[in-house]
């Protein structure tokens, strides 16, 4: 377990929930929901007093809404580049010298081009000034729904796989390498990777810091791609892999020897990035709460958004028209 720093007694009770809500997800769903759902329920225990108090009363909204923003790709061609940037498409230098806001990039280039390889840095910046209005005008719903929105891309920046073109390894003969490390590796480790938190901080310069982490993410790739190529040829192809049943069809999936290889030569990776991403989503949260003035959020006397699903679809999405772009789904 990785100590970040030297937890009072109370906070080892903060740890314990995180390690407890870690082997409830991973144990129910598979990785990308479960994943998602975790990493904002987390995030509301390192948030300061009271805005803690109101996510937590509101923390079963926050958890289920964390998945809608993938569900939304099913009918919302303007939503899957809004997950994933491929950083590879782009030259160094050329990366670099991405404009750190939308309208900038456009005028350098056209959005088509931008929505090809992803607007993940600039889409969540975007939604985090939705959150910061959202606090500012005291609407409860919004500021939920906004927040959980803002949880699954924060979450999705630290994914290795959501930064290039070659996201499931269809291009370098490792097809299903998506699902390896989002879903099988935590279908079996899930409750030995939580990690030490931190309590939220705040962001400067959101923008910033975006990069930042999918520059960190980024930096993963190699191994990412590089320890499935081993563990090939460690693990012998007979035990590689293993069948499963999914309804009628008999499927096969890596085997938990070959899983097992992959996660050990990863050394830990995705729970770093699930921590992380944890840690960043509570500093976002916050920041936004205080950069609209701390206002007073009374969760116990409005509606009990938690006990309904009364979130309208309308939604006051600003988000970005004029086309559709591609998805990174495997
Ligand atoms: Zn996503």
């Amino acid at each position: 377990m990785l100590l970040l720093f030297k937890p009072s007694p109370r906070w080892w009770v903060f740890i314990t929930v995180i390690v407890g809500l870690c082997g409830q997800g991973f144990n129910a769903y598979s990785w990308g929901f479960a994943a998602h759902r975790y990493i904002n329920e987390s995030a509301v225990y390192a948030l300061p007093s009271p805005l803690r108090e109101f996510f937590e009363y509101h923390r079963l909204v926050l958890k289920e809404r964390a998945v809608s923003a993938d569900q939304r790709r099913a009918w919302d061609p303007l939503e899957a580049p809004c997950h994933f940037m491929d950083m590879d498409r782009w030259g160094d230098s050329e990366r670099l010298a991405l404009p750190l806001h939308w309208d900038s990039a456009v005028q350098c280039y056209s959005e088509k081009l931008l929505r090809s390889r992803g607007i993940l840095p600039w889409h969540a910046p975007r939604v985090y000034r939705r959150l910061v209005w959202a606090f500012e005008q005291g609407n409860h719903q919004l500021i939920l729904r906004t927040a959980a929105d803002l949880g699954h891309y924060l979450a999705d920046a630290h994914v290795p796989l959501h930064l290039c073109s070659n996201y499931n390894g269809q291009n370098s003969g490792q097809h299903g390498l998506h699902a390896l490390l989002e879903s099988r590796i935590p279908e079996y480790f899930g409750d030995t990777m939580a990690q030490t938190l931190r309590r939220a901080e705040i962001v400067k310069h959101p923008a910033h810091q975006l990069w930042q982490i999918m520059n960190d993410a980024y930096a993963h790739l190699e191994r990412v791609f590089d320890c499935e190529c081993q563990c090939r040829s460690q693990v012998p192809s007979h035990e590689q892999y293993a069948p499963f049943r999914r309804g009628n069809r008999l499927l096969r999936q890596e085997s938990i020897p070959f899983v097992l290889c992959y996660h050990r030569c990863l050394g830990g990776l995705m729970g770093r990035q699930l921590a992380s991403s944890v840690a960043h989503v509570a500093d976002w949260w916050m920041s936004a709460w205080v950069e609209a003035g701390q206002p007073m959020l009374r969760a116990r006397w409005g509606p009990d958004l938690s006990k309904t699903e009364s979130f309208e679809e309308e939604d006051a999405e600003d988000r970005w028209k004029g086309g559709g772009g591609e998805d990174h789904d495997p």
